[in-house]
C-alpha cells in the first residue's frame, strides 16, 4: 500500500477493487461500479472510500456507504484485501470514456456481470 506513481499522471491515490484495476489497465468496460466509503467507529470523519465492481458488492453483501463502521462485527469480512491503490486520473479517464457507467444509468448492465467471473 502507498502512493501510486503513474507514468502518465505522476502521484495520486485512489482505492479500487482488483477487478476495476484490471479493467482500467486493460481499458475494458466494467459497468455498475459503485463508490462506497466507511469509517472506523471511533473516528467517523476518517472515511476510507473505494470503488467496487458489482461482483465485489454482491460477493460481500456490501452495505450502503457509511451504514456500518469498518471495525464493526457487522462489517463484511474479506473486504480490506479488495482495496487496491491506483492512479485516480487513469480511473477518471476510464470513467469519462463511459467504461464504468453506474448501474442505475444502464439497466442492461446485469447482463455483463458474467464477464468478470471465472477468474
Ligand atoms: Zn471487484
Ligand atoms: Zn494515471
Amino acid at each position: 500500500m502507498g502512493i501510486v506513481i503513474c507514468p502518465k499522471h505522476g502521484h495520486g491515490f485512489l482505492y479500487n477493487c482488483p477487478h476495476l484495476v484490471a479493467a482500467v489497465v486493460a481499458h475494458s468496460p466494467l459497468p455498475g461500479v459503485e463508490y462506497l466509503e466507511y469509517a472506523p467507529s471511533d473516528d467517523p470523519a476518517f472515511l476510507i472510500g473505494c470503488w467496487y465492481c458489482p461482483a465485489c458488492v454482491a460477493a460481500h453483501c456490501l452495505p450502503p456507504s457509511g451504514s456500518v463502521p469498518f471495525d464493526s462485527e457487522k462489517f463484511p469480512e474479506g473486504v480490506s484485501p479488495l482495496l487496491q491503490p491506483m492512479c485516480p486520473e487513469c480511473f477518471r479517464q476510464w470513467r469519462a470514456a463511459g467504461l464504468g457507467s453506474r448501474q442505475d444509468a444502464e439497466p442492461g448492465a446485469a447482463a455483463d456481470r458474467g464477464l468478470i467471473s471465472g477468474s
